[in-house]
């Protein structure tokens, strides 16, 4: 935790800077000028704090614009100007809202939760809290996780296709000995597959770690390098990017879809013909009806990869609140929603083949996320170790079917159009 003079915005009370300051900044600020200075090198010369104003100050200047605002937070800037942001000026704040509370009966997490929703989107965190609402008095969101595992894919160069296929061979043979290599660089992070894919002479070994609490990505790229290493030295092959994008890490991708990455997670509940018709007002069959020629048919026809009606949304504000590396939320919008009609109702479904969370590492220690995540019981390591991040996992499958619960609720009831202009419009 950062002192409070460290926290102090500038031009709060008590941090406004005195004539020798601003001397100092301006000095600074002429060597950043002439380039005797680099703006990344300002946290050598000055405290993290100082380092932020300066920089901001320069940027000002350079580019006529006032950013008072990015100059007020509270967060510890120690931390974050190491870990997480480089040439840090400031912060953007997101408004949060809450939505729940929302009964999970997970594998890991159990109980009724209250869901962090980072969003400037008018109307999402009430959608969200009705589709909670429709959980919660149906008994609660079933939750499991179907896979874990953080992959990392290195590509290597051969000479030839049978070159390339004995580089298949030769990982199957030496599997234990890569495995040994790459649980030697963690402490936490065990390698539970390996599979290799050949494309003409292009080899891509796709590694997959069980990351515990941490998302991974960080963990499983130290690991993969020391295992490309051997392999590059066993095959002959050249290791060509330690990345060879069958990982497949930010971009939407079939693979992801169909094999896992990060935690895969389904979430489903079972509502009854009165529940649908009080909470969503609406009825089971038109529920089905939406679901089938929206988020299947409509997507299937688009071509989408998703099959959902936005499940992006929930990941995105959830993963924004509790420091979840944002660029993640791609993975969340290859969610599929079903809907079957039950004799008493509907059994709505979402499944999220890819989500990769953590609640250690990254930007999960940042105060305000830190927050977000201790609201929801799930904070740093999990006991035993990556009982958190499942735990996490499953909150947000329950999340992502409270929002497509909603949104299919008011398309059936042609409500969204109406919802829209009360909420999203001030
Ligand atoms: P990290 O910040 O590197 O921290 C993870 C480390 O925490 C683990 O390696 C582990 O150390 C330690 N740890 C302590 N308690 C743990 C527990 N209970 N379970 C698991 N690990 C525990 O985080 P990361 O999750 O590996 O990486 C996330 C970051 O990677 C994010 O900031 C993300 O934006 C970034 N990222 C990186 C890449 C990349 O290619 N490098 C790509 C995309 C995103 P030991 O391993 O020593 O046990």
């Amino acid at each position: 935790m950062a002192d409070d003079a460290q926290r102090r915005p500038e031009g709060q009370a008590g941090g406004a800077q005195s004539g020798q300051d601003r001397e100092r900044d301006a000095v600074i600020h002429a060597k950043l000028k002439d380039g005797t200075l680099k703006i990344y090198e300002l946290e050598k010369e000055l405290m993290p704090i100082d380092a932020i104003r300066v920089r901001r100050g320069f940027i000002e200047q350079e580019t006529g614009t006032k950013l008072e605002n990015l100059g007020i937070f509270s967060i510890d800037v120690d931390r974050v100007t190491k870990r997480n942001c480089e040439n840090m000026i400031g912060t953007v704040q997101v408004p949060v809202g809450v939505a729940g509370p929302v009964l999970v009966n997970g594998g890991c997490a159990s109980g009724k939760y209250w869901l962090p929703l980072a969003t400037t989107e008018g109307a999402l965190v009430a959608s969200v809290n009705r589709g909670c609402s429709a959980i919660t008095k149906a008994g609660g969101a079933d939750v499991r996780i179907i896979h874990d595992g953080m992959t990392r894919a290195p590509v290597f160069a051969t000479d030839s296709v049978s070159h390339a296929a004995q580089v298949g061979d030769w990982v199957t043979v030496h599997r234990d000995e890569l495995k040994a290599a790459a649980e030697s660089t963690t402490s936490h992070g065990k390698l539970t597959d390996i599979v290799t894919f050949v494309a003409g002479t292009s080899v891509y070994v796709r590694l997959e770690f069980d990351t515990k609490d941490a998302m991974g990505m960080n963990m499983v790229t130290i690991a993969s390098a020391k295992v490309a290493d051997l392999i590059a030295q066993g095959t002959g092959a050249r290791l060509i990017a330690l990345s060879g994008n069958m990982c497949t890490d930010k971009k939407p991708a079939a693979i992801n879809g169909i094999m896992g990455r990060g935690r895969s997670v389904v979430a489903g509940v079972a509502l009854t013909n009165e529940q649908i018709s009080t909470i969503l007002k609406t009825d089971a069959k038109s529920l089905f009806e939406v679901n089938y020629r929206k988020n299947l048919v409509g997507s299937a026809r688009a071509g989408a990869m998703g099959f959902n009606a936005h499940a992006a949304n929930i990941v995105a504000a959830m993963f924004i609140a509790c420091g979840q590396d944002a660029a993640h939320a791609i993975d969340g919008s290859t969610c599929i929603t079903t809907v079957d009609q039950t004799e008493t109702g509907a059994y709505v479904s979402v499944t999220l083949p890819s989500l990769p969370v953590g609640t250690v590492g990254g930007g999960t220690g940042v105060d305000t996320q830190q927050e977000c995540l201790r609201l929801l019981g799930v904070a740093g390591s999990g006991t035993p170790p990556g009982t958190n991040a499942k735990k996490l996992a499953e909150i947000i499958g329950a999340g992502v079917l409270a929002g497509e619960l909603s949104l299919l609720g008011a398309l059936a009831a042609q409500h969204l159009a109406r919802a829209h202009q009360q909420l999203g419009r001030g």
